[in-house]
């Protein structure tokens, strides 16, 4: 706004500064040129002001300072005279000229306070009902929701109240009010809400608890109110509140005050719930990925009593989706989806939605009629570990680059207790990864044994060692790997408590999980004489296992060679055509 105000101020002012080329002459120069028959007739004359054009259509102007009579002079030359009354500058123009601007500004000053009046009204209209929508566009079943057969189950009570309230409680059956779904995001919590509602035919409402935290305190509790109020008006229906542990935190947790409006918001929830009678065809489905700090209040009898975890879907979980997903998708006959599956380990429901989506792009960039096996294949790499792209590498990298991916390929297939070997490349794949080595599980691991642990680390030192022996040098390449192998070990020795030396002992302080982005911290709490001979235990491990591998690999030279060789020159091996050749 400010910069069109800008704008108009300077078009307006050229507008009526508009400077035409207008030479200024005296009268003697005027009175020359008229002589000289160089003025186009007529001119114009305002008391002593001369205004008028030559021949050349260049303009002029002059001033009778003398003034002295014209007539006659002109007459003579037979250039017409048009004489203007003489008048001051226009009252209105003038006043128009000088008050426009200020005009412009006080407009503008005006629409900006009407806006921010209307921002302002928005979240102060507390006092009027704010009206909800029901949001059953298309209607979604259970038959949507895959892999989460458990959850189903149970919400499938919910779906039967909701179509036949007063069967159950004139049976005297009792009916939880809320359900609290708990689960990592992207599991498929608001998709089974959802389903829940199209099961029943209810109407489906739905709001995030972020939503009901306001700028003014009191608008979440009016929110809420008004949220109830609609939903019991247009029973049978559900009523979802997402991230529910935006409003329900543990009260009285948190610094200081400002948390008066969270606190009213939950009140104002639990207030509500206790309201409504039992067989009212209203069911609140609440989620959340953090019901370890929800206040406990929203959890007792008569609340969300009903807590169901929404699990991360497992390898036959995994492949269900998949098939829902591809569903109006043209899918080939080739693809293996519980191959895809297995290669899938810890994604949710919405990664594998979109690696539906991304493996369908796939084929449609490749021209094809349906989409493969390999566009999933691609397209889960791609996901996996940032896009393939062209890097010029030379031929002497490229040689180590095979060496190394040589060496955890080798290893994988020695190491009959890890993850099957998936495939093998030496084309870089963006951020960092020069080659990879791909391994599939058989199934999902819940367990590690320590065998399994050992080769584990073996495979990872595959890499190092084979440039050891083969190459005669050492590279930097394996330092992501050396890190893995120590966090592997570090946790045998500290955590598993799977080391003779150290013996029955885990050291990892309490609450750091690995998995959510913090590592074992060894030192937390540990003499430092125990550090000392845990560090000390790791390092030993790791040179053992090492001088293991390095012995591993220099028994299989020849055949390492030949598949460094096979590797170089055609850039992918599959798990197949590495075992056709290390058997010969
Ligand atoms: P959450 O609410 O748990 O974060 P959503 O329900 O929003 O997750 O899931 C996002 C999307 O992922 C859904 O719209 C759906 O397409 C897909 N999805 C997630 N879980 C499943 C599942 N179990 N079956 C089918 N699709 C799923
Ligand atoms: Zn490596």
């Amino acid at each position: 706004m400010l910069l069109l105000f800008v704008l108009f101020v300077v078009v307006y002012q050229w507008c009526f500064f508009k400077e035409e080329a207008i030479v200024d002459i005296s009268l003697s120069e005027f009175k020359e040129a008229v002589e000289q028959e160089k003025v186009k007739s007529p001119i114009t004359t305002q008391g002593r002001d001369i205004t008028g054009q030559y021949k050349n259509g260049t303009k002029f102007k002059s001033f009778n300072e003398a003034d002295s009579p014209l007539n006659d002079f002109l007459r003579k030359h037979n250039v017409l005279q048009i004489v203007k009354k003489e008048e001051g500058p226009s009252v209105l123009s003038s006043l128009l000229y000088s008050f426009l601007p200020i005009i412009i500004l006080i407009v503008v000053f005006i629409f900006f306070i009407k806006r921010a009046q209307g921002q302002a009204g928005q979240a102060m209209s507390f006092g009027k009902a704010k009206t909800y929508e029901p949001q059953n566009k298309d209607k979604i079943t259970f038959a949507d929701v895959a892999g989460i057969d458990e959850a189903k189950e149970e919400l499938q009570e919910i779906v039967d109240f909701l179509r036949h309230p007063k069967k159950l409680s004139r049976l005297g059956g009792k009916v939880p009010k809320g359900v609290l779904l708990m689960g990592a995001p992207g599991t498929g919590k608001t998709l089974l809400a959802r389903a829940v509602a199209g099961e029943a035919d209810a109407r489906f409402y739905s709001i995030a608890g972020s939503e009901f935290v306001e700028m003014f305190v009191g608008v979440g509790a009016s929110r809420v109110r008004d949220l109830f109020k609609t939903a019991r008006q247009n029973i049978p229906c559900v009523l979802f509140i997402d991230e529910i542990d935006a409003v329900g935190r543990h009260r009285g947790a948190g610094y200081g005050g400002g948390n008066d409006e969270r606190e009213q918001t939950l009140n104002q929830i639990l207030s509500e719930m206790d309201g409504f009678a039992h067989d009212d065809a209203i069911i609140i489905i609440a989620a959340t990925n953090r019901p370890d700090v929800l206040d406990p209040a929203l959890l007792r009898p008569g609340r969300f009593d009903r807590q169901v975890v929404v699990a991360m879907p497992d390898i036959k979980g995994r492949e269900a989706i998949l098939k829902v997903h591809a569903r109006g998708k043209i899918i080939s006959k080739d693809v293996d989806f519980s191959k895809i599956a297995r290669g899938t380990a810890g994604s949710s429901g919405a990664d594998l939605e979109n690696l539906c989506n991304e493996a369908a792009l796939v084929a449609a960039k490749r021209d094809k009629k349906a989409i493969q096996q390999d566009d999933f294949e691609y397209a889960r790499e791609k996901i996996l570990m940032g896009k393939e792209k062209p890097m010029v590498i030379s031929e002497e990298e490229r040689r180590v680059i095979a060496v190394h991916e040589s060496g955890h390929a080798l290893l994988h297939l020695k190491c009959t207790r890890t993850n099957k070997l998936h495939k093998v490349s030496i084309i870089p794949r963006g951020i960092g990864a020069l080659g990879v080595t791909l391994s599939l599980p058989e199934e999902d691991r819940f367990l590690m044994s320590r065998s399994q642990a050992r080769e584990e680390v073996f495979v990872y030192l595959g890499g190092r060692a084979a440039e050891d022996v083969i190459l005669g040098e050492i590279t930097s390449g394996a330092s992501n790997d050396l890190e893995r192998a120590t966090e592997f070990i570090k946790n045998m020795v500290g955590k598993w408590g799977m080391d003779e030396i150290i013996g029955l002992a885990s050291f990892s302080s309490s609450g750091a999980s690995p998995f959510l982005g913090k590592s074992l911290a060894l030192h937390e709490g540990m003499s430092q004489g125990m550090q000392y001979k845990i560090e000390k235990r790791i390092k030993e491990l790791l040179d053992q296992y090492y001088e293991k591998v390095k012995e591993i690999i220099s028994d299989s030279k020849d055949k390492l060679n030949t598949l460094i060789d096979t590797l170089l020159e055609r850039e992918t091996l599959n798990a197949e055509e590495v075992i056709a050749i290390l058997e010969g």
